[in-house]
């Protein structure tokens, strides 16, 4: 089972990953966007580390509703309070049990990646970070590993797509033949979590 120091662990292997690979999602975001995916994560999990070490939630669902409120205060572009609401839904779903199984995390980010649909309006197939993670959350109520492969392809498949939510949709047929940085960095979620399993 999952306690709040594995939670912990995960969420700091997100914000590694997001630093390594800033340079790679600002790059993707100044194809089909504004250029700022990658210093906006860098900015928004630099503060979901610091607040999680300055006082460790006692719960896992207690460690996600606080990333997700830094997420959603520090953020100033789409992806902040999108991946908040992601993070605080998952949270409240968990509740204050002190340890959950993988299958409890799946079914709670899924009731989260709902409320990121419902807040912004998208749906799997607008080429959004929801193409990651919805096959992320699915792939993980089998294991860790087939939610890393499915959050992967789920990127992927993002290339031919033509965007319908968020900036990149300004760009219409513009925007096919890129990959989405939104779906991009919500791989690295499920990569950073089957990293921290491992
Ligand atoms: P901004 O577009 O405000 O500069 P970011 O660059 O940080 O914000 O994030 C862009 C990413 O946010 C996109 O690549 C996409 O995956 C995601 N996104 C944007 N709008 C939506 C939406 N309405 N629903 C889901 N995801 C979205
Ligand atoms: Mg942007
Ligand atoms: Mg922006």
């Amino acid at each position: 089972t999952l306690d709040a120091g594995f939670l912990v662990r995960w969420l700091a292997a997100v914000a590694e990953d997001v630093d390594r690979e800033a340079d790679r999602l600002t790059e993707l975001d100044s194809a089909i966007g504004d250029a700022d995916h990658g210093v906006n994560l860098k900015r928004g999990f630099a503060a979901v580390t610091e607040a999680l070490a300055k006082e460790p939630p006692a719960s896992p669902g207690a460690v996600l509703v606080t990333a997700g409120r830094q997420l959603i205060s520090t953020v100033g572009g789409a992806s902040g309070p999108l991946y908040g609401t992601l993070l605080r839904r998952a949270g409240k779903a968990l509740g204050e049990d002190a340890e959950v199984t993988r299958e409890r995390l799946a079914e709670a980010l899924g009731a989260g990646v709902s409320a990121v649909s419902q807040l912004g309006g998208a749906q799997p197939g607008d080429k959004t970070m929801l193409d990651a993670l919805v096959p992320g959350v699915e792939g993980l109520r089998s294991s860790y590993e087939a939610a890393r492969a499915a959050a992967e392809e789920g990127a992927l498949a993002t290339v031919p797509l033509q965007a319908r939510k968020g900036r990149a949709s300004y760009l219409g047929e513009r925007s096919v033949g890129h990959q989405d940085p939104g779906a991009t960095s919500s791989a690295l979620l499920f990569a950073a979590l089957a990293g921290t399993a491992r």
